[in-house]
């Protein structure tokens, strides 16, 4: 008989004695999940504020989604790209359509779509762009989050991700986020392939960039013949208010790089889009997982993304995103103990004022996750609140009124 889990200590005990400790979650257990609520195994329901680091955009277990998953689930879910099947090419030409580009690359997590898109780069730069042998460059911005794996921490500034990791992969030139002349100065190194950037900072704490800074390293990529990594794994689908946060400056990458909401959360799923000068620079065999392009990733995509689409979340989170962002700065013009909300759409930060080696922030979430509601820190004193798209008006000002007495109250 396997071990069932009846409270939630009894879960974190097991997690904490058989899981590796490579996460420090807040003291919570959870069970169920529906649009923007989850439950604990003690039957407490919370709103979630964080929705999977937004990959839950369209809310926990959207009937659609779970239904699109399941249906494939019973006629077949991986046979390798070995064979073709029947869905994948249906999702490629969903997608492309969707976000208008020529091909589409699956992979499963956000990290190898981010892998993929600094190999595409690089065999670009190499074949297209005649740069020598093994002598690419990727620029990357301080703070960025790309995800984990060894090549991309080697562009990583943060010691968490670095420290004890090294030896680290050549051929990245790390610059300001956020700053045109500094992206002058290093697209114009002919070994630059791309330039590789989030739109809005999410992991680092919602830092969003002057309005012009992405247009400004759009027009320098295709001046000095570089292409534009966007990397909108955490910013993309519909979670700033537009489709991709690119398209607030009407921005179009040449690599368009999707994971997290592209399944709706219910399993991983992760795209590199490109037009075909880009994409046919790799061969058969030099890219590909055994996972990536399964038919059901390929069945849920589709699914996933109607849901956007048919349920305005775009609108949805420009809309709300703004009232959120008012109801904060009400709450900053009564106590001191709130800096400043940033961030567009429903991806938004409070800043917490105290240093960020402070328990501040933590102890804040703790409170919060008493009075109902799911929020983590990041960067130690910075809150990213990111609800499920399918919040409503009313839900949202429940949120931000159990925000305001958390803080109110530890603060006193
Ligand atoms: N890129 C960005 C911008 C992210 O926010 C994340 C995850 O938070 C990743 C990449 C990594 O995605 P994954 O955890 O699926 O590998």
């Amino acid at each position: 008989m396997t071990d069932s889990i009846t409270t939630s200590q009894n879960a974190i005990a097991l997690e904490e004695k058989y899981g590796a400790h490579n996460y420090h979650p807040l003291p919570v257990v959870l069970t169920k999940g529906e649009g923007v609520f989850l439950w604990d195994v003690e039957g407490k329901r919370y709103f979630d504020f964080l929705s999977a680091y937004s990959a839950v955009n369209q809310g926990h277990c959207h009937p659609r989604i779970v239904n699109a998953l399941i249906n494939q689930a019973k006629e077949l879910t991986l046979t390798s790209r070995a064979f073709y099947n029947d869905k994948l090419g249906l999702a490629e030409k969903y997608v492309g359509e969707t976000f208008g580009y020529d091909k589409a690359l699956f992979m499963n997590s956000g990290a190898e779509a981010n892998e993929t898109a600094i190999k595409l780069a690089r065999k670009w730069g190499y074949t297209k762009k005649g740069i020598e042998a093994n002598k690419a460059v990727i620029v990357a911005a301080k703070q960025n989050f790309h995800g984990r794996t060894t090549t991309i921490i080697s562009a990583s500034t943060d010691p968490t991700a670095t420290k004890g990791f090294g030896p680290f992969m050549p051929g990245f030139e790390i610059v300001e986020y956020d700053d045109v002349a500094a992206l002058e100065k290093a697209l114009a190194n002919p070994h630059v392939c791309g330039l590789w950037i989030e739109p809005i900072q999410g992991e680092a704490g919602v830092y969003v960039p002057h309005d012009g800074y992405l247009k400004a390293a759009e027009k320098l990529c295709r001046q000095h013949h570089v292409l534009l990594m966007m990397d909108e794994i955490q910013t993309g689908i519909a979670r700033t208010g537009k489709m991709l946060a690119s398209d607030h400056e009407k921005v179009r990458p040449d690599l368009l790089i999707l994971g997290k909401a592209l399944s709706g959360g219910v399993l991983p799923i992760s795209l590199v889009l490109a037009n075909d000068d880009i994409m046919l620079v790799i061969k058969p065999g030099e890219h590909g997982s055994t996972f990536g392009g399964n038919p059901l990733a390929a069945a849920v995509v589709i699914e996933a993304l109607q849901v956007v689409k048919d349920e305005h979340l775009m609108e949805n989170a420009e809309r709300l995103g703004k009232i959120f962002r008012e109801r904060m700065n009400g709450l900053i013009r009564k106590t001191n103990m709130v800096k400043l909300v940033r961030g567009k759409g429903l991806l938004n930060a409070i800043v917490i004022n105290d240093s960020p080696e402070s328990e501040t922030a933590w102890n804040l979430c703790l409170l919060f996750a008493e009075n109902g509601l799911l929020a983590k820190p990041t960067h130690g004193n910075i809150i990213r609140l990111a609800p499920p798209l399918v919040i409503t008006e009313e839900q949202v000002h429940e949120c931000c009124d159990i925000i305001e007495k958390s803080v109110l109250a530890y603060s006193k």
